[in-house]
């Protein structure tokens, strides 16, 4: 009887959406090759995450069609992708047992590993439940270049500033690419695929899976990569950067695999980022929600709750701060889930320091707007923006939303892709159109001069960090 039971290695996708240098598909199906096995790829549409506020209609059908993709993805290579709804443990477990009731029996679990709090606590009881079924679990590499903890000092410890980081992740040998198997075995018979459910964004989506995310990648090599340090700050463009930060976010494209295709240091330098700010949190957890910096622990930031700030937080939200460059990426924002990353240094600062509003609001509100809204990424950014995060822009560093749209989109063409109401305005005027005879009809006055927030913001930090400092010194 046991020598009829067919060995099956599970390979459970949850953010690396993709079949292409996926490790642990490629582990899975070498070793369900030399065990005469077959591998069953799986998706749990995990109820705890689908829950979460950031977790908004747009961000879960961007998943969604992902999933879908992924599947097209299988059914290409002749299997195709269980899909199960619930918590991931109780769900493996469920599949594992209606597999053995299929004489199969899983003998392997294998998974990428992720690096969150609640992710670790999540493999760690799904290991449990299917080693108590007999299965060996594997985890791999391949959410990043270079893992959380693999890049230290000579003297082992973890980098706390990017530039070093960066230099020493550079020497390091990087990952071989693994292949995705030409073709793979039908899932078992009897095996409910299940429903990929659909969720109606409330934005138009780019197109999901890996092949748009390969696709996307190859026309930035060959258009957009060589020109890329000199375009990345220039929002008016379309195409100034690669675009692919929704497909990494999902796992669609591997890092690894764009890394290895790249061809200038500045992109090389950029995709660094991703692996330096997985591997703050990771080292350091509470940074998600409290500031890096222990001398900023207790800011008095504003909280968006009460009334006068929480009718600035609105306005800020909804594009309506009368200063164009911010309302133009707000706009983009909420229209397609991307924005532009100049623009978002400036629109979180305009957040943070003119309004003074604490960054773990706009951070929320960030990660639920953007298709690649992390967690890792965004607090990372949103604390350097602030000042009192890893590797932070110094405090008094204060983007100016004017001089800074006259610097990088002198024409005001970002500005009137997103604001039409202004795309009259003659260039000299775009960013402060307040200042023409007659303004524009549909278009707010500014909602705070720009120095009384500055001044605001300055003061508060440079009393609050004085104070910090004395107290240190008793
Ligand atoms: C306030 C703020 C919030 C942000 N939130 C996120 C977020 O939630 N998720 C996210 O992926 N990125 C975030 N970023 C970083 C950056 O803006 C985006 O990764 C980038 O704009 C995405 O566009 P792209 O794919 O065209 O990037 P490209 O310029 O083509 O760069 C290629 C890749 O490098 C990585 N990268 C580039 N710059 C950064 C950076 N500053 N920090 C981290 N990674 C970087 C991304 O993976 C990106 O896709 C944030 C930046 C700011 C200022």
């Amino acid at each position: 009887m046991a020598s009829k039971t067919q060995p099956v290695h599970l390979v459970w996708h949850r953010t690396e959406l993709r079949t292409h240098d996926q490790p642990a598909l490629h582990h899975a199906a070498q070793m369900a090759q030399e065990q005469n096995g077959v591998v069953v790829p799986v998706v749990v549409i995990d109820d705890h995450i689908f829950a979460r506020p950031d977790l908004t209609p747009r961000r879960q059908a961007h998943f969604l069609e992902n999933v879908r993709a992924l599947r097209e993805s299988y059914r290409a290579l002749g299997a195709d992708l269980v899909v199960r709804r619930g918590d991931p443990t109780a769900e493996l477990a469920r599949l594992a047992d209606e597999l053995a009731r299929a004489s199969c029996q899983v003998v392997g679990l294998h998974f990428i590993c992720n690096y969150t709090p609640y992710a670790k606590e999540r493999d760690a009881r799904a290991t449990q439940a299917l080693q108590e079924r007999g299965a060996q679990v594997h985890s791999y590499p391949g959410q990043y270049t270079h893992e959380p903890g693999e890049v230290q000092t000579n003297e082992g410890k973890r980098y706390g500033v990017f530039g070093a980081y960066r230099k020493k992740w550079a020497t390091l040998p990087k990952p071989e690419i693994v292949e995705a198997p030409d073709k793979m075995a039908p899932l078992p018979g009897k095996i409910e695929v299940g429903d990929i459910p659909r969720v109606e964004p409330e934005i138009k989506l780019p197109e999901a899976g890996e092949a748009a995310a390969l696709g996307r990648l190859e026309w930035f090599l060959k258009n957009g990569e060589s020109t890329y340090e000199r375009t990345r700050d220039e929002p008016g463009r379309e195409d100034s950067t690669s675009r692919l930060s929704y497909y990494f976010n999902i796992g669609a494209l591997s890092p690894r695999l764009a890394l290895h295709r790249a061809q200038t240091e500045k992109w090389r330098a950029e995709l660094t980022w991703w692996d330096f700010y997985a591997d703050v949190l990771d080292r350091n957890p509470d940074s998600a929600k409290q500031e890096y910096r222990e001398k900023w622990l207790g800011f008095p930031w504003r909280d968006g709750r009460d009334k006068d700030s929480k009718a600035d937080l609105e306005r800020w939200r909804s594009a309506e701060t009368g200063y164009p460059l911010v309302d133009a990426g707000m706009r983009e924002l909420n229209q397609t889930g991307f924005m532009q990353n100049r623009v978002r240094m400036v629109c979180a600062s305009f957040l943070c320091k003119h309004l003074l509003i604490d960054w773990r609001v706009g951070e929320e509100i960030f990660r639920g707007l953007l298709l690649c809204g992390d967690r890792s990424q965004n607090v990372g950014n949103w604390q350097w923006v602030a000042g009192c995060g890893v590797d932070p822009s110094p405090y008094f560093r204060i983007f100016n939303p004017t001089s800074q749209g006259e610097k990088f989109d002198p024409h005001g063409d970002y500005v009137r892709r997103w604001l039409p109401e202004l795309s009259d305005l003659p260039a000299k005027n775009i960013y402060e159109p307040w200042t023409m005879r007659e303004k524009p009809k549909r278009y707010p006055a500014p909602m705070i001069e720009l120095s009384a927030g500055r001044d605001r913001f300055a003061e508060t930090a440079k009393t609050f960090l004085k104070d910090k400092s004395a107290g240190e010194d008793k």
